[in-house]
């Protein structure tokens, strides 16, 4: 038997406590201290999901001064001028190195919007198995074949955003998507405030950013449960905010992103340290990080009984460092490394 040990991420909140595991599987979950030496101590959870990724431009290194639409526009913006430029060898070797980095995080799994159609999402599948794929189109208009073939690689559709494609083109890729049972989402209100109601009305899975949106537009997406992923440090850098505390007022539910690997590396707790510091300027309190880093991104993908630590699931799970009294904002200034657990490695 192997055990983890200090404080565990559970249906009930964090307690303080450990974790028993034999054959890859979670056999109980305890309050107190372990007569049995643990394997490693700290933050029990099951792994993050970082839910908004664009993972292959993490080797573009940006020159001073650029505006949103100089960088990341589709489809001339210096970051696609910059993926087409490379050689597949290249993008390939810079993709495998953020997914180990994001690995080597904590995290399970990275929610990836993939530029470069269907062999994009290709490569990316077989660069890091164990990515979230959502592709994106590249055809001018709408083509069935070719979302299909996208959706035979990856787990969905991620859309850069209303104002940047025909409406109509992008409610059938949104209702195709459905059909086949995937994810779509789609970034909304980031530079610009858009129609709600019409992002709203493709059904997406989250959406992504809402910097510029009004209470109205909040409320609206916790009435139809649907999660906002916020990605702090992206925003900052082009001098937004994302309305954190507003956004936790209205009931909507966050969850956390690290956005274009350009702008930093998939390290979930400088993420949330970046988050937290928008919250804190906004008045809102440090223990609501918990919900955004460790359940929300899980509840996008898995069922109810994968989002805690509980008896029965898999024993995949990520211990962060901290010590003593579990803090949250202590655990987030921890650089040191985080263990991972991993069925099939303990034997
Ligand atoms: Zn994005």
């Amino acid at each position: 038997m192997d055990v983890l040990s200090g404080h565990v991420l559970t249906e009930d909140g964090i307690i303080e406590g450990y974790v028993c595991i034999e054959g890859g599987t979670v056999t109980s979950v305890e309050d107190g201290r372990p007569t049995a030496a643990p394997l490693a101590t700290g933050l029990i959870v099951p792994p993050l999901v970082n839910s908004h990724t664009h993972c292959a431009d993490g080797g573009l290194k940006i020159p001073p001064g650029m505006t949103f639409m100089d960088l990341v526009a589709p489809p001339d913006g210096l970051k696609h001028v910059h993926l087409r430029g490379l050689s597949d060898q290249a993008l390939e070797s810079d993709i495998r190195r953020y997914a180990y980095a994001s690995w080597r995080n904590g995290a399970g799994t990275f929610i990836d919007f993939r530029e470069g159609g269907e062999k994009g999402c290709r490569m990316l599948r077989n660069a890091a198995p164990a990515s979230t794929i959502l592709g994106r189109p590249v055809s001018e208009g709408y083509d069935r074949d070719e979302i299909s073939r996208i959706l035979d690689t990856a787990d969905g559709i991620g859309i850069s955003s209303i104002s940047d494609m025909d409406h109509g083109y992008i409610e059938r890729v949104a209702d195709q998507v459905r059909e086949e049972r995937k994810i779509f989402a789609i970034h909304a209100s980031e530079r610009v405030r858009e129609d709600i109601d019409l992002i709203l009305s493709l059904d997406p899975a989250f959406i992504v950013h809402m910097t510029e949106a009004t209470d109205s537009d909040l409320l609206k997406c916790a009435e139809s449960e649907v999660p906002v992923v916020v990605c702090a440090r992206s925003n900052l850098y082009f001098s937004k905010t994302p309305p954190i505390k507003r956004m936790l007022d209205c009931g909507v539910d966050i969850a956390i992103g690290t956005d274009n690997a350009m702008f930093g590396g998939p390290d979930m707790r400088l993420e949330a340290s970046a988050f937290r510091g928008v919250l804190l300027s906004q008045g809102g309190s440090a223990d609501d990080i918990v919900g955004p880093l460790f359940r929300n991104g899980r509840k996008i993908l898995y069922p109810h009984n994968k989002i805690c630590v509980a008896a029965g699931m898999k024993a995949d799970l990520s211990v962060f460092p901290c010590s003593g009294e579990f803090r949250i904002e202590e655990m987030l200034q921890s650089s040191g490394p985080v263990f991972r657990y991993e069925p099939g490695k303990e034997e």
